[in-house]
């Protein structure tokens, strides 16, 4: 046992030198060789979802890393199972952080302060430029975003981007803070979501580490700051960040800001901050147009390897108009769909899928949602059903009841009841826990859209 462990442990290593930190953790993480023989090696992974990827993308890989390892089988096998570390942890109370599976891992930077930043994600290295689609709706965007990232502070400082949700404000900002690193390793990149720099903000009070806390983000050289609006009635956070914005900006380093509505309209913004995101430019990103959403349709399946053909593309421009992530979800689901039962996708297979509903993908019913949600995490049904506590259900169970609260719109006693509660509250909070933590939680977020891909299969 000690020696898989540690064959994996090198192979691991290798494959995080390879990959993009998104792929390396969304495939690898709690992943396991659990045994090894010359004709085959069995891996352990979390869910099918991993599994199917694994086959798919990355076997040749892992065969080629561990054959450098000396574990040259000829075949390898995925299996489900669960890590014995999350299994054996308790919990009585799930205001407690994600499980480590769930994705809530702190990545980098993590050292240049004291302070726990346990909530500090940084950048993904699957937000690029290379991979952004322009088009009419965010073609000014696209343009600012690049000119910051030649020459970081020079110009449109700050920049405040804002627009609706999922229109690939997040993926822009990050796109610059990743353009920068490639031109200049050593720049000093800080990209935070509001919320966790309101929760680190508390956390440095509460540890008495606010010096800490306020070095660390005044000595960055471009700062980003995305999904601003939920500064709104922090008036403590709010005058930490005016601090920040100011020392930042006296020192011509870049501030870049998200918004999902402009300045004058985030409620009780203090009027300084409120001018001071004026300073600079503000852009309002737009919904996507027809001829974009295709484009990005086309070239997601691309990178998936497949080329789908134009009716069938535009089928799904038609399904989604607002928000690039569902688009990515409904392409995802007919990927899926088509993966498992080895098809290729076209508009007869497109149009079963989502019965020319434009409304949304096929109805499915809260018993579904629940059985779905337990395969996908691999728990048993009863249990999310039940009243235990352990910290491996109840995010499951949280996730569920988000679910049936976005998907079906129930009521949060019908909530309640479908997964057998007399309590509504306790579903008030779930669906609360899950918006919020979806909000900075990128791997929960491809969890969730995953679940909901296999739901609709
Ligand atoms: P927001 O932050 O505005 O809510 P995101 O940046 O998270 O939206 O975008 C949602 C998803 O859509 C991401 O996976 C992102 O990569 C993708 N996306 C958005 N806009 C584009 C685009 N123009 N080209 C390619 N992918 C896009
Ligand atoms: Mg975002």
């Amino acid at each position: 046992m000690q020696e898989t462990a540690g064959i994996w442990q090198a192979v691991l290593g290798e494959l995080e030198l390879t990959l993009s930190r998104g792929n390396f953790v969304t495939w690898f993480k709690n992943t396991q060789l659990l045994d090894f023989t010359t004709d085959k090696a069995i891996i352990g992974v979390p869910n099918i979802f991993i599994k199917q990827q694994l086959e798919r993308r990355y076997n040749d890989l892992i065969k080629d890393v561990l054959g450098k390892n000396g574990v040259s089988p000829e075949e390898i096998r995925y299996e489900i199972y669960s890590a014995p570390s999350m299994k054996s942890k308790r919990s009585t109370d799930d205001s407690v952080e994600l499980p480590e599976s769930m994705g809530n891992k702190y990545v980098g930077e993590t050292r240049r302060s004291g302070v726990a930043h346990k909530y500090r994600q940084g950048l993904n290295s699957r937000y690029t430029f290379e991979n952004f689609i322009v088009g009419s709706s965010n073609e000014l965007a696209y343009a600012a975003c690049q000119a910051i990232a030649q020459k970081p502070g020079e110009k449109y400082n700050p920049l405040f981007l804002y627009g609706g949700v999922g229109i690939g404000k997040t993926h822009l900002i990050q796109a610059v803070g990743n353009e920068i690193l490639k031109n200049n390793p050593k720049a000093h990149i800080v990209y935070i979501s509001t919320e966790q720099f309101i929760q680190e903000f508390l956390d440095a009070i509460r540890f008495k580490k606010n010096t800490d806390f306020a070095g660390y983000y005044r000595s960055a050289d471009v700062l980003i700051v995305d999904d601003i609006q939920f500064i709104a009635g922090k008036e403590k956070t709010q005058e930490e960040f005016f601090h920040t914005f100011n020392a930042l900006h006296q020192a011509n380093k870049q501030i870049i800001i998200s918004s999902d509505k402009p300045p004058r309209d985030i409620p009780t913004l203090e009027e300084r901050l409120r001018s001071r995101f004026a300073w600079g430019m503000s852009i309002d990103m737009q919904t996507p147009d027809f001829e974009t959403r295709c484009a990005i349709v086309q070239s997601k399946a691309q990178s998936n390897n497949l080329n789908l053909s134009p009716d069938v593309v535009e089928y799904l421009a038609n399904l989604v108009h607002s928000n690039i992530r569902e688009l990515e979800g409904v392409l995802n689901q007919l990927l899926a769909y088509c993966e498992m039962r080895g098809l290729d996708p076209d508009i007869k297979i497109a149009e079963a899928i989502f019965s020319g509903s434009v409304a949304g993908p096929k109805r499915i019913t809260p018993k579904q949602i629940l059985e779905h949600t337990a395969r996908y995490y691999s728990v048993d049904l009863e249990d999310l059903m039940s009243p235990k506590r352990d910290k491996e259900i109840v995010v499951p169970r949280q996730v569920a009841m988000h679910l049936l609260r976005t998907e079906l719109k129930l009521s949060f006693p019908k909530i309640a009841r479908e997964c057998g509660r007399k309590d509504h509250t306790t579903a008030i909070h779930a669906v609360d826990k899950i918006t919020k933590e979806l909000a900075v939680n990128p791997q929960l977020r491809q969890q969730v859209v995953e679940l909901k891909g296999r739901m609709y299969v």
